[in-house]
């Protein structure tokens, strides 16, 4: 029987509990964000975690550019909202246009404002088994899944397709911390059909359609879907959904899996660095 990890429904849930804590607060938690150029999917992103934070109670700014912003504009924008004390946490929507360098904005963003968990400190914090400020959106979203579901990853090989900084590397670390025996693949690596086919926990992360088929999994593995790709005007995964459920015993759909609950992963940590900003 297969497990349908369905991260609308958690979403919800830990959206409303945090509506819940937030009514209970005297000030609102703000985020700033702040959104270069006008491509499509990052100003659908934004809306949605705009929209998201307006119904838990969360104040959220957007700070919109034109595409040929300098890097100058952005990176002092930052240091403004690193001093504004009404501002809790900050997220610089990615990509950014090519003239603005995103690993220098990435460690320009405070570690205790750093709404995305990807600063260096924050990183550097998760790779010493330490509590970091934030941790990364959508790997906590993903953990978050697999814990309301009970699924121990301990001991298991877990297999990562994709090395970005903001997904495939801290989930790496995060699972690592977790006691699984894991295996980061990307797009130089040779042998990935073998190295799926013996993954009790695949996670996809590159945003290529039916990347992931029926024959390369093992079957009863868990299977977590985080690439996004467009065919016509429908947003699908990695994973080749239909044809392989069958043989899995965990699967996200998407959409509905991973998506909305990097967008509830978002407002905890907002919640959270605001509650760091008063007692800390
Ligand atoms: P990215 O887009 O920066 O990089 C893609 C990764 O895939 C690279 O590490 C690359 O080496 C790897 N790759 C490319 N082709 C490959 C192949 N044929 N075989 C194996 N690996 C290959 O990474 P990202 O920012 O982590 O985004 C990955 C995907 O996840 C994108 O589709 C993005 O839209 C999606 N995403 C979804 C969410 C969500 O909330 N659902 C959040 C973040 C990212």
């Amino acid at each position: 029987m297969t497990t349908i990890l369905d991260g609308k429904k958690l979403s919800a849930k830990m959206t409303d509990e945090l509506t819940q804590k937030v009514a209970m607060l005297d000030e609102k938690p703000h985020l700033a964000v702040i959104l270069v150029g006008e491509n499509p999917a990052s100003e659908l992103y934004v809306g949605l975690k705009k929209k998201t934070a307006e119904k838990i109670g969360i104040k959220s700014t957007v700070i919109k550019y034109p595409q040929n912003t300098d890097e100058k504009t952005v990176l002092d924008k930052i240091n403004e909202l690193n001093n504004d004390k009404n501002v809790h946490a900050i997220l610089v929507q990615l990509p950014l246009p090519g003239q603005i360098s995103e690993k220098k904005v990435i460690q320009a963003i405070s570690p205790q404002k750093d709404a995305d968990g990807i600063t260096p400190e924050n990183i550097g914090k998760i790779s010493i088994g330490v509590e970091p400020y934030a941790y990364p959106c959508t790997p906590k979203g993903i953990l978050s899944l697999l814990d309301e579901y009970n699924i121990n990853i301990e001991g298991k090989h877990a297999v990562v397709i994709g090395r970005s900084n903001i997904v495939g590397k801290p989930l790496a670390q995060m699972l690592l911390n977790r006691n699984a025996t894991v295996t980061i693949c990307h797009s130089h690596t040779k042998n990935l059909t073998d190295i799926i086919k013996s993954a009790d926990v695949l996670i996809s992360a590159v945003g290529k359609n039916k990347l992931i088929k029926k024959e390369m999994i093992k079957s009863n593995s868990v299977i977590i879907d985080v690439g996004t790709s467009k065919v016509g005007n429908r947003v699908v995964g990695d994973v080749d959904f239909d044809n392989l459920f069958e043989l899995v015993s965990y699967i996200t759909p998407s959409p509905g899996g991973v998506g909305p609950m990097t967008i509830a992963s978002l407002m905890e940590n907002t919640y959270n660095l605001f509650k760091l900003s008063r007692n800390g």
